[in-house]
C-alpha cells in the first residue's frame, strides 16, 4: 500500500494566516508515489469512454495530463481568467471577498464529449463547481471529478452533488 499522506506536507499559514496548505510537490517528485496516484485517479474511469480530461490551473495540470495519457484521452486546461488566447467561456466562483473566474476555450472539445475533471485539492468546492459549469456550458458530458486530496471538513462534495466524485486521501 502506498502511503500518499506521507508525501503530502502541511504548510501552516500559507498563502495566508489560518490556511494549512497541502503541498503535493514531494508526492509528485517521488516516482513510485506519483505513478500510483496517477493510476488510482484514472482507475475508476477506465472503460468509461472518457475523451477529455480537464485540469484546473495550475497543480491540476500536473495530474490531469498523465491521467489523460493513461486513459487514452485528450487534455484540456481550465485556466485563470485572461490566459487563453482564443474565444473562451467563463464561470465565476465566490472567494472570501468577491469573485474570481476560470476559463476554457469555447471550442475546447466537441458537444457531447465525455469529460473527466481533475484537480489536486477539493476544498470548499467552489472552483470545481465552476469548472463543471464551464465544462457543461461548452457542451461536455461530465463523467466524474477526481482529486488527490479532499478536505472533507469543508464539505466541497456538497457543491458537486449527483456527480461521481473521487478522492485518494481525505482530511
Ligand atoms: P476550493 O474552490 O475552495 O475547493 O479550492 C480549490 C482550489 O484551491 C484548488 O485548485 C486547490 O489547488 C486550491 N486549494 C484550496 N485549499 C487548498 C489547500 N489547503 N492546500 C492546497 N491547495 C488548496
Amino acid at each position: 500500500m502506498i502511503d500518499f499522506k506521507a508525501h503530502i506536507h502541511d504548510v501552516p499559514d500559507f498563502p495566508k494566516k489560518g490556511i494549512v496548505f497541502k503541498d503535493i510537490t514531494p508526492l509528485l517528485a517521488d516516482a513510485k508515489t506519483f505513478a500510483a496516484a496517477v493510476d488510482r485517479l484514472a482507475e475508476p474511469f477506465v472503460g468509461k469512454g472518457v475523451q477529455i480530461v480537464a485540469g484546473i490551473e495550475s497543480r491540476g495540470f500536473l495530474l490531469a495530463t498523465p491521467v489523460a495519457y493513461r486513459l487514452g484521452a485528450g487534455v484540456v486546461p481550465i485556466r485563470k481568467k485572461g490566459k487563453l488566447p482564443r474565444a473562451v467561456k467563463s464561470a465565476s466562483y465566490a472567494l472570501e471577498y468577491g469573485t474570481d473566474s476560470i476559463e476554457a476555450h469555447a471550442d475546447a472539445f466537441s458537444k457531447g464529449a465525455k469529460v473527466l475533471l481533475i484537480d489536486d485539492v477539493l476544498a470548499t468546492g467552489g472552483t470545481a463547481a465552476a469548472a463543471v459549469q464551464l465544462i457543461e456550458a461548452i457542451g461536455g458530458a461530465l463523467v466524474g471529478a477526481a482529486f488527490l486530496i479532499e478536505l472533507s471538513f469543508l464539505d466541497g462534495r456538497k457543491k458537486l452533488s449527483g456527480r461521481d466524485v473521487r478522492s485518494l486521501v481525505s482530511y
